[in-house]
């Protein structure tokens, strides 16, 4: 491979991976070696390398395999002693930029300007978290600190976050309000290191009036982001600054997060978004339809399709609203009115995910079959890796492709604790990213599986 391959392909990895990741992720990878179908990089830390490995080795290797290099495998390597053969590309480490540049991004995420409180359907399963972030929203004197709001995928937690921030924006326009993901938080804290300006990010962060960060339990493993984590959400605390943080899970149930954290992400008012009911469904089936109404005029919607849609699928809003589009996008297209019959055809994929009730019994028999191992080595205490393995990939697909709980899951594969399972399908999610095989072994598995 030539210099001006690696060239070319980091074009293309900024298209593929955006700007922002690619000047902190990717700019400062060196291209030390290619030998044998391994294109070795360095990279100034562990952490920096592990994150590369996880989140950009595919893409990485994609670009340079459609740049016509042979490689099979990308790794990462500390920058020392390895050979440098390539482009010069960039110093590891850059020198800092100047004071303004990280001061000049204030650090949050965009809003989503149709994430409002009046845009929020309310109802039982979210009542208790709608009311305390209309309570946050409110401003005044700080009364639970922080307020945490936890609950599965596509429950309305990211919605809540952002309606906090529009309210707090409108009613006090002055107030520095703050929300990112703790992905991003991490991101910028890493960067900050990188670019030697950690005290610049923390007399930032210790600026704001309000601090949201959202998807907390992200954070958990990565032991430095936690403890600057810890240390920002203390000092805010200590300044009655409010918080607000938001979770797939409980702070106790957040695996890898320290025990001092946790019970500091205790110490407010703990909410959680229950799993959404028909009412709630219809009731934002129903709101969105007007929307789509005045998008799409002159449409006509039958009777009880939306109630044939808040019935089946039950999964999470994001899907519910994605079928909705769907809908509305297609009949448009084709001209003609909503009926049952055409959402029966129009969102066959979606009806029929989310009616296919997989078991685990299912799953551990297939994945059995596939790996050529017993049923009963699934559940039994075999440490063996041929059969540790295989039983480890069940777990991962169960989790994946099941609604049951890591608990749940445990008892299935022979009362194992909820920790083991969730052992298990980390294991397999980093094992992916750098075994090839196994990937193709998941995705035919995943195949068989959903039929
Ligand atoms: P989470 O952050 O919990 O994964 P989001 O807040 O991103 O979920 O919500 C997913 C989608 O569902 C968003 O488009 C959001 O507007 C919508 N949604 C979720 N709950 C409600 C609700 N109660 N009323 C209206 N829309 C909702
Ligand atoms: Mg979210």
């Amino acid at each position: 491979m030539t210099n001006e391959t690696w060239g070319q392909v980091r074009e293309e990895l900024i298209k593929r991976v955006g700007k922002n990741n690619y000047v902190t992720w990717i700019e400062p990878l060196r291209l030390a070696d290619l030998h044998e179908g391994v294109a070795r990089f360095e990279v100034p830390t562990v952490f920096f390398g592990d994150w590369v490995q996880r989140n950009y080795a595919d893409h990485i290797r994609t670009e340079l395999v459609s740049a016509g290099a042979s490689v099979d495998r990308v790794e990462f390597a500390l920058g020392n002693g390895a050979v440098p053969v390539a482009s010069p590309a960039k110093p590891v480490a850059k020198a800092a930029r100047p004071r303004a540049a990280l001061a000049e991004d204030l650090p949050g995420a965009p809003l989503d300007a149709r994430f409002t409180f009046d845009s929020f359907v309310v109802g039982k399963p979210n009542e208790l978290a709608h009311a305390a972030a209309r309570r946050v929203a409110e401003g005044g004197p700080v009364t639970f600190n922080p307020l945490f709001l936890y609950g599965g995928v596509g429950l309305g937690k990211t919605h809540l976050m952002h309606a906090i921030a529009h309210e707090l924006h409108k009613r006090s326009p002055g107030l520095s309000v703050l929300y990112l993901s703790a992905e991003q938080f991490m991101y910028r804290f890493v960067q900050a290191l990188r670019e030697r300006q950690v005290m610049d990010f923390k007399s930032l962060f210790r600026s704001v009036d309000v601090l949201m960060v959202d998807d907390v339990q992200f954070i958990a493993g990565k032991d430095s982001t936690q403890e600057e984590f810890f240390h920002t959400f203390n000092a805010l605390v200590d300044l009655n600054k409010q918080i607000v943080i938001s979770a797939d899970r409980a702070p106790g149930e957040i695996k890898d997060l320290e025990d001092r954290i946790k019970s500091r992400l205790q110490c407010g008012l703990v909410v959680d978004l229950h799993p959404t009911d028909y009412e709630l469904r219809l009731g934002i089936l129903q709101q969105k339809v007007e929307y789509y109404r005045s998008q799409y005029r002159g449409l006509v919607l039958a009777d009880g399709v939306l109630e044939f849609l808040a019935h089946r699928i039950t999964s999470n809003v994001r899907i519910l609203e994605g079928a909705l589009t769907r809908l509305f996008a297609f009949a448009s297209l084709v001209g003609r009115e909503i009926t049952l019959d055409l959402t029966q055809d129009c969102l066959a994929d979606i009806l029929r995910s989310s009616d296919r009730k997989l078991s685990i019994e299912e799953i551990q028999r297939k994945v059995a079959e596939h790996y050529n191992i017993r049923l009963s080595d699934m559940i039994g205490p075999k440490r063996l890796r041929n059969i540790a393995r295989p039983r480890q990939v069940a777990m991962y697909l169960s989790k994946q492709l099941t609604h049951r709980s890591l608990p749940e899951i445990g008892r299935r594969f022979g009362g194992r604790d909820h920790t083991t399972i969730m052992h298990g399908v980390r294991k397999i999610e980093e094992l992916m990213a750098l075994d090839s095989q196994l990937a193709d072994d998941l995705q035919l598995l995943r195949r068989l599986l959903q039929g």
